[in-house]
């Protein structure tokens, strides 16, 4: 027989893979933009799950969707299609460019579906020649070997052996290195429409839009993944309807579940024919359960209330932390847009970002870092603006006790 063993942050040590060093509470319950951890200590959350839960937890829309589904079908595989499955791809179509949707069950897969597809409609199309994939600096795209090696830290893909071939990294926003360096054998470029585990870093709209043209002009993709910015987090439903440049192939994940494990691959009816029977696949892809979920959040972010309200909450974070920067004087810039926000910090924080996060816990907040120099804020797109003051309030506090 085995001991109970108490369930402390001491067991992950004892029983995890050590890839994660989480924090020291356990959380256990959510409501809203509140969590609570196993001593009742109560958080607020600016993180949300990193850009998942934009409904904040356990939203009633996202309960119901949930339990009524459970208590129908959970699984069949794709040998069946079924009714949430079709219901959500025809909603994410109606919602974007998109004309045809693959599902998976996370960011990265999602972007992997999307690689296969660029490489596949290359070669089907222009011989076998056209295989550079071009992508970003600090861009992040997953941890699937295809998808870790096309995101820009090498550090990431290193030491895992040979790594998938023909990518190039380049510099976010530098359209004359992109200039220099296209050519007709580039089959796609992949890129985040804002960066957002690199930094925190906006596309300037001369890059996008050069982005778009040069795809144009040597009949490459672009392919943006929005598994971050996507699902109102900029208060537009996708970020490139803010751009004004529409990608051939989008991956989106993350809130469009708000917490279910979801991804999908949007695309348009001439690169999806690509994609025949048997090419690709996946056992949970368009799981019941998750598309009845993701189709309750996609139902409320799409709301025009709802991503008009992500730009007014915006406008609260920036009032409250140029205050805080005010007195403590610790932030060079306030960047990024709607609910994905970042906070680079100055001179004098460099390094510093994880003592904030800690110290941000430790007074009941919450918090993310996009690298060691800037603190990271993805709340719930539905955050109150008391809980706003109230996790600012704690993140003021918090400063208070590094200065
Ligand atoms: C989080 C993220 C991913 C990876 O998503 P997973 O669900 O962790 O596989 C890919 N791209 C971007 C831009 C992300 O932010």
């Amino acid at each position: 027989m085995t001991m109970e063993k108490q369930i402390q942050r001491g067991l992950f040590d004892e029983v995890m893979v050590p890839c994660y060093n989480p924090m020291a509470f356990i959380p256990v319950k959510g409501q809203g933009s509140r969590v609570w951890d196993q001593q009742g200590r109560e958080y607020i959350d600016f993180a949300g799950g990193i850009a998942v839960s934009c409904l904040g937890h356990c939203h009633p829309a996202m309960v119901n969707a949930l339990t009524e589904q459970a208590n129908k079908l959970w699984h069949l595989s794709n040998v069946m299609t079924n009714e949430p499955a079709l219901q959500l791809a025809n909603k994410l179509i109606e919602l974007s460019f998109a004309e045809k949707v693959f599902f998976a069950n996370s960011g990265a897969e999602a972007n992997e579906a999307a690689l296969k597809l660029a490489r596949r409609y290359a070669a089907d199309v222009y011989g076998p020649e056209k295989t550079e994939i071009i992508a970003f600096k600090q861009g992040f795209h997953g941890r699937t070997f295809f998808t870790v090696t096309v995101g820009g830290q090498a550090a990431y893909s290193d030491g895992f052996g040979p790594k998938p071939g023909d990518i190039t990294h380049l510099p976010y926003n530098d359209i004359d290195a992109l200039q220099a360096h296209m050519s007709d054998r580039t089959c796609a470029i992949m890129m985040e429409p804002l960066q957002g585990e690199g930094g925190i870093i906006s596309p300037t709209p001369e890059f996008v839009q050069a982005v778009r043209e040069l795809c144009d002009k040597h009949n490459a993709l672009l392919i943006f993944d929005e598994v971050q910015t996507g699902n109102g987090r900029t208060g537009h439903f996708y970020a490139y309807q803010g751009l004004g440049v529409t990608p051939d192939i989008l991956s989106t994940a993350k809130s469009l579940g708000g917490g279910f494990p979801i991804g999908a691959m949007l695309t348009t009816n001439k690169l999806a024919e690509h994609m025949k029977v048997g090419t690709h696949g996946s056992t949970y892809g368009g799981n019941p359960l998750a598309c009845a979920v993701g189709l309750a959040v996609v139902d409320i972010v799409s709301q025009p209330e709802t991503l008009a309200g992500v730009k007014q909450r915006e406008a609260w974070f920036r009032e409250g932390l140029t205050k805080i920067n005010d007195k403590y004087h610790v932030f060079s810039e306030i960047r990024g847009q709607g609910l994905l926000l970042g906070a680079a910090l100055n001179e004098q924080w460099q390094g510093r970002s994880r003592d904030i996060l800690l110290a941000a816990g430790e007074h009941g907040l919450m918090l993310l870092v996009a690298g060691p120099n800037v603190i990271r804020m993805t709340p719930s797109l539905l955050i109150t603006q008391q809980e706003i003051e109230q996790g600012l309030a704690k993140l003021e506090q918090a400063i208070a006790t590094l200065v």
